[in-house]
């Protein structure tokens, strides 16, 4: 591990998960922080324990006052704006801002794998991780499913590979992140509301490879127009993949096999997880896990094993002929335009969330298989509009999940797919999507006994 935090003077600004790790993290090397976290002192037991640690915490408001204090950085939560004053006021004062993203990539004697991209990364993450599990650097997973990468690359040694899911947010207050390899997906105006514009969102994704050189890779989607573009301005050696076409070098799809460089690889149908937007991770995940030094017996394996992680596509049961399916990660349309698209059989979509304040008619092309929607949420009437001009048969509303399934159910023939994909975040009516999903399972379950 390398240290270069020993006596300087940080502000870690917001704790949750990744706050606290990178606070903890900091005093251990020595740093002198302090903690500014809006939830008031009492009902913050999180704050209360890192200041039995001997760490400074204020707690309940963000005093601009703060910033008189000679801080040196601002580690930042991921999800606090740019638009918070002391934000605001630290960078006015050229203090350097971070996420803990870049804390980990300052400490960290193992190279990177990082994955980023609108929809797919933590599959292609944890796809990139079984790859290289045998392979002589072992590798260590970090972010979303994972552990927070700061304490990852505290443990990792230079015999280790991290491989880190990063998200926009993440990657917007990295400085000299330098992935060995990086994986770009795609790009979908997921987060404008954060970002204020796609070219902001974009900029904020292409900083995954900004710092890279002729030594690293970027593994990208040639399919995808917006990533191509930041892929034509990286100094990395390209690796491009595509599932709709024949490329001269990279990974494509021919004659039944995944070939890379134009020699087959694996033969395509040892792919058991559903859907072409798997194939597009898939693709991604071989590429990255090819230039780490994976064997190709390894990645068959894989192939041939991995059904997908929690709440992504992930088949749930078949009862009387039918099967279900719950996606509650598609938090956004495009999820769910692939999700729909995995499928041709007649489908009973469960949809809606949180309003973000877009529409939703880029879901309509996808809606051709869909018999009966049965929607809920905040979105609930725009969903049922445009389900409505896509001209689906049957739409119903519902107000739990409970209820939603039993709809579902009662409109469900042999051989149809019940799908939850709500192309909306969740925070309407549950926490997490992960609840969302588990609401989905255990209503299911109810149903089927
Ligand atoms: P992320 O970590 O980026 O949110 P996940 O792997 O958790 O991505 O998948 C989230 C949702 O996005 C899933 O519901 C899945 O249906 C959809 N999805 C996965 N991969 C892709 C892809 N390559 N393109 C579009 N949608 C995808």
């Amino acid at each position: 591990m390398k240290n270069q935090y020993t006596g300087k003077k940080i502000l870690v600004l917001g704790l949750a998960k990744s706050g606290e790790a990178a606070a903890r993290l900091l005093f251990r090397l020595g740093a002198i922080v302090t903690i500014n976290d809006s939830k008031p002192y009492e009902e913050n037991s999180q704050a209360q324990q890192l200041e039995q640690l001997g760490i400074k915490v204020i707690c309940g408001h963000h005093p601009l006052e703060l910033l008189e204090e000679g801080f040196e950085i601002v580690v930042k939560n991921p999800g606090i704006p740019y638009s918070n004053p002391i934000v605001r006021g630290a960078l006015k004062k050229g203090i350097s801002v971070v996420t803990e993203v870049e804390l980990a990539s300052a400490i960290s004697a193992a190279e990177f794998v990082a994955i980023t991209g609108s929809n797919g990364k933590t599959t292609t993450t944890t796809l990139i991780y079984e790859m290289l599990i045998n392979s002589l650097r072992k590798p260590l997973i970090a972010g979303n499913i994972g552990t927070v990468a700061c304490e990852v690359a505290e443990q990792a040694t230079v015999q280790n590979v991290i491989v880190l899911e990063v998200s926009s947010f993440q990657l917007l207050g990295t400085e000299k992140f330098k992935p060995k390899v990086s994986v770009f997906l795609n790009l979908f105006d997921a987060h404008l509301d954060y970002h204020g514009t796609k070219e902001e969102y974009k900029n904020a994704k292409a900083k995954i490879t900004v710092n890279q050189t002729i030594e690293d890779y970027l593994v990208y989607n040639a399919d995808d127009k917006a990533v191509s573009k930041v892929a034509e301005s990286s100094h990395a050696t390209l690796i491009p993949f595509s599932t709709k076409r024949e490329l001269t070098r990279g990974l494509d799809l021919k004659n039944g096999f995944i070939n890379f460089n134009g020699q087959p690889l694996v033969q395509l149908d040892s792919v058991v997880l559903p859907g072409r937007h798997n194939l597009e991770n898939i693709l991604a995940a071989i590429g990255a896990a090819l230039t780490m030094g994976a064997q190709v017996n390894q990645i068959e394996y894989v192939l041939k094993t991995f059904s997908g992680v929690e709440h992504r596509l992930q088949f749930v049961k078949e009862f009387q002929g039918r099967r279900f399916y719950n996606d509650s990660k598609a938090t956004n349309i495009l999820a769910s335009q692939k999700a729909l698209e995995a499928f041709k059989e007649p489908t009973i979509l469960l949809a809606g969330g949180l309003d973000r304040g877009n529409e939703f008619d880029e879901l309509a092309p996808s809606l051709t298989n869909v018999k009966a929607l049965v929607t809920f949420g905040q979105t609930k009437e725009k969903l049922a509009r445009v389900a409505k001009e896509a001209g689906v048969e049957t739409i119903l509303f519902a107000d739990q999940m409970e209820e939603a399934v039993n709809l579902a159910f009662s409109q469900s023939r042999l051989d149809d797919v019940i799908l939850l994909s709500p192309a909306c975040a969740s925070w309407d009516q549950y926490k997490t999507f992960e609840e969302r999903g588990k609401r989905f399972v255990e209503a299911i379950e109810r149903l089927t006994v």
